[in-house]
């Protein structure tokens, strides 16, 4: 074969310069040339001539390639024959068809052209390509018929076994096993490639004549690219014999170069040839595996001497792969299906279980278990709102934390999606990973909420791996000298002229190495199951948030009820109530004389229970009332409702001289005036009440959130505030401790009925009840003995 690199037309070397050989640079799809068991013909569909033809045509035709050439088809097929070729052929697709035993004039026929005697049967290839038809010549040999019958039982053999595997493994090594038996190659694998290009034979069937490959790996460049895109377009590949001579091509135009992806004769790329005499092969076939319309893998036979395969075979073994290729699709579907319905299963059973959580802590941390088992992790961190809880097994409590700081401050952390980031290698990203390789080499990150500093980190321990590889894989590029390459001496390192010559391996023997600092990989179930998992959580806290939403719509509702029904009650119930008065008083004033002592007592009491249940009833009238007046609310000026308030507490009581005090100007409020004061001047009248000092001092003011957090005063009721937090202050008894949530209890007071000037024990829940309406809140400390202060917050 004449080398041109630079792509130029040269002369051929029989000397004819009609006859142009076809030498752009040689790519892996237009090499030029074919192999020689086997001669092509390129005829155009415009006017049927021959615009191609391999100059070995002549070896197999009683015409030279040179007489053939821009001819018509004619002179060497009938032309009834090229017309049931082209109609064979499915011009919609690319992809070559087998019509068997289309009869030549063969190379002893000479002129002689209806001597049946020199008549020679080929098998044709044929397919079609842009403005041509492409046409492969095989020699027929007959083959014996009982053969032909066992080999298409075996076929369909083949197929129904092939349909029965349930996994991938069981389906491969089916496969191999048939394609051996099929062919008698003395080596059939089956080869995977894995996410990072290299791949690993996974299934067998070898003979004692070649080595086993099976579990080794092998790496991406041994397969280059451009051959992985080949294999996607032509699923069959047959290498008849290694050391045959290539076989040049002639056309009749210089300009038209020819694309032999789909031709079964094209001759394979010299870096090929010498990548499968490096391994000791002569004879190679390979069967593509495609899924997803890309190429998963590919069954490789080889033979140590040279196999010649029908044409027949070789269409079979087409079939082969394709049916193949179809279960691989099924069965890695199915695979993949199941594994989600498990991943599914267990997110509802957390989902069920959370339901009946009152907080996501709750739910996360109850159900770590499910958490784990949900992407098949080993550990997991889970972070709500900055607290971390761990389950499993993780890296301690401070390298989450600082892994969780690490994470927040990463922009470019190759992500799967906004809140979700997965790695089977931490290390490579975070150096401290080294240190908890151990639990966590490998990481899937869910943020429900950046904002909120709440994530789920699962953790999957490091899995030391030891690959076998075929050869070491680093050393399997040399790149040489164009001068020395012709020169036969190897010289690592690139030409004086930059140029760089690839060569495959030459050492295929036993390499070790160990994986350190990897998990195994995160795969495409376990990563959507984690980021279900994040929209089940949203739903869940939407059904959550619903729920209360539901149950204060409720609440609000009784509340009113009641309220009309208190009201109702308190209201209906007086009456009576002022009959049995009426007529206490009524015995008491006109047959006092006919009763005794004990007997006026007796009345005196009914008639004072009448008063106090009289007073009680006017209170939860009062209260009731609350809950159903309509609120006016505007801005006022607290100072004057303070005024008012103390004004109104005051009024009757001459015993004491309180003195009032207000620090500093009150703010602002939108709220109904009347009931603010009632708040006011309910609580200042308690202050008035409940003390022993004759220097009753009572301080009203207010804490901005900030002063309120550097008093250190009520903290879980403050925590989240937002506006000033008003307070009244008292130097009375003070509360006790465990007193200070009853005392807004309806009815509850601390002390006998005439202490302290009596009371009903309702003026807190009135007061309390004011607040909450506003949309405030109300609570109080106290030093017992030395004073109270109540806080009014977020009105
Ligand atoms: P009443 O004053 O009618 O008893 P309240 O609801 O106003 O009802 O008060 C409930 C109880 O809380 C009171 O009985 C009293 O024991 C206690 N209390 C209320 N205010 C103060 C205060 N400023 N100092 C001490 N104890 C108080």
């Amino acid at each position: 074969m004449v080398d041109s690199p630079q792509g130029n037309t040269v002369e051929t070397p029989h000397g004819d310069r009609s006859a142009l050989l076809v030498h752009s640079e040689r790519s892996i799809y237009s090499p030029g040339c074919i192999q020689p068991h086997g001669f092509l013909v390129g005829v155009s569909l415009a006017d049927s001539s021959i615009l191609h033809i391999s100059s070995n045509a002549g070896d197999y035709v009683g015409q030279t390639p040179r007489e053939l050439l821009g001819k018509p088809i004619g002179s060497l097929l009938m032309s009834r024959q090229f017309e049931s070729l082209c109609n064979s052929i499915d011009t919609t697709i690319s992809a070559r068809c087998w019509i068997a035993a289309i009869p030549l004039v063969s190379a002893k026929g000479g002129e002689a052209r209806n001597n049946e005697e020199h008549i020679q049967f080929f098998n044709v290839w044929a397919h079609h390509q842009g403005d041509r038809i492409l046409l492969e010549f095989e020699p027929e040999v007959p083959p014996a018929s009982q053969a032909t019958f066992i080999a298409q039982s075996q076929l369909s053999q083949t197929v129904v076994r092939i349909q029965m595997a349930s996994d991938v493994r069981s389906l491969l090594e089916q496969v191999v096993v048939d394609a051996r038996r099929y062919t008698g190659f003395d080596r059939v694998l089956a080869f995977r490639f894995d996410a990072s290009g290299s791949g690993s034979v996974v299934a067998e069937s070898v003979g004692d004549r070649l080595p086993s490959f099976l579990g080794l790996r092998f790496p991406a460049v041994d397969v280059p690219q451009e051959a992985r895109e080949l294999y996607v377009h032509c699923h069959t590949r047959y290498v008849r014999d290694v050391n045959a001579a290539e076989i040049d091509l002639l056309a009749a135009d210089d300009t038209s170069e020819l694309d032999l992806t789909q031709a079964i004769l094209r001759s394979p790329d010299p870096c090929c040839i010498q990548y499968l005499k490096n391994i000791g092969v002569a004879s190679s076939l390979t069967i593509s595996l495609i899924k997803d319309r890309r190429l998963w893998g590919f069954i490789s036979c080889h033979n140590t001497t040279v196999k010649s395969l029908s044409a027949s075979t070789i269409s079979n073994c087409t079939s082969i792969g394709q049916v193949a290729s179809l279960q691989l699709a099924n069965v890695v579907e199915s695979e993949d299906r199941l594994y989600r319905w498990q991943l599914q299963s267990i997110r509802a059973k957390f989902i069920r279980a959370s339901r009946d959580a009152d907080t996501l802590e709750e739910a996360l941390f109850q159900q770590g278990n499910l958490l784990l088992a949900m992407v098949g992790a080993g550990g997991a961190a889970f972070c709500v709102d900055g607290t971390i809880a761990l389950h499993g097994i993780t890296p301690t409590l401070e390298q989450v934390r600082e892994l969780l700081l690490w994470l927040k401050g990463q922009t470019t952390l190759p992500s799967v999606s906004e809140d979700l980031f997965a790695t089977h290698h931490l290390a490579s990203l975070y150096s401290e990973a080294h240190h908890f390789a151990d639990t966590a080499s490998g990481l899937l990150l869910l943020w429900i909420s950046r904002t909120r500093n709440s994530a789920i980190l699962w953790f999957r321990p490091e899995l030391l791996q030891t690959i076998d590889w075929a050869g070491e894989p680093t050393a399997n590029i040399q790149a040489e000298e164009a001068q020395n390459d012709r020169n036969g001496s190897v010289n690592e390192g690139s030409g004086n002229d930059g140029s760089v010559t690839l060569h495959p391996r030459s050492s295929f023997e036993l390499w070790k190495e160990t994986v350190r600092l990897h998990s195994e990989p995160w795969n495409r179930s376990e990563i959507e199951s984690a980021q279900e998992l994040r929209n089940s959580l949203v739903n869940l806290v939407i059904a959550k948030l619903e729920e209360l939403a539901q149950i204060n719509r409720e609440l609000e509702r009784s509340n009113e009820e009641l309220d009309s029904f208190a009201y109702a009650a308190s209201h209906d119930l007086k009456e009576p109530l002022r009959g049995i008065h009426n007529y206490s008083t009524f015995l008491l004033e006109d047959y006092a004389d006919q009763l005794d002592e004990g007997g006026i007592d007796r009345l005196n009491t009914l008639v004072r229970l009448t008063q106090r249940m009289d007073s009680l009833i006017d209170v939860l009238l009062q209260f009731a009332q609350i809950g159903r007046e309509e609120l006016k609310i505007q801005l006022v000026d607290l100072n004057d409702i303070v005024q008012q308030a103390i004004e109104l507490a005051t009024a009757g009581r001459r015993d004491v001289n309180p003195t009032f005090s207000v620090p500093r100007s009150l703010p602002p409020i939108h709220c109904d005036p009347l009931l603010m004061e009632r708040v006011f001047s309910n609580l200042f009248s308690n202050a008035l009440k409940y003390t022993n000092s004759p220097d009753i001092q009572v301080e009203v003011g207010y804490l901005t959130p900030d002063e309120f957090q550097q008093q250190g005063m009520g903290q879980a009721e403050g925590e989240s505030l937002l506006a000033p937090v008003l307070y009244i202050k008292d130097n009375g008894i003070g509360i006790r401790q465990r007193h200070l949530k009853t005392i807004f209890r309806l009815f509850k007071r601390l002390h006998a009925q005439k202490k302290y000037g009596g009371g009903t024990g309702a003026g807190l829940t009135i007061v309390k009840k004011i607040v909450e309406r506003h949309g405030g809140r109300i609570w109080v400390t106290s030093e017992y003995g030395a004073g109270s202060t109540f806080f009014i917050a977020d009105i």
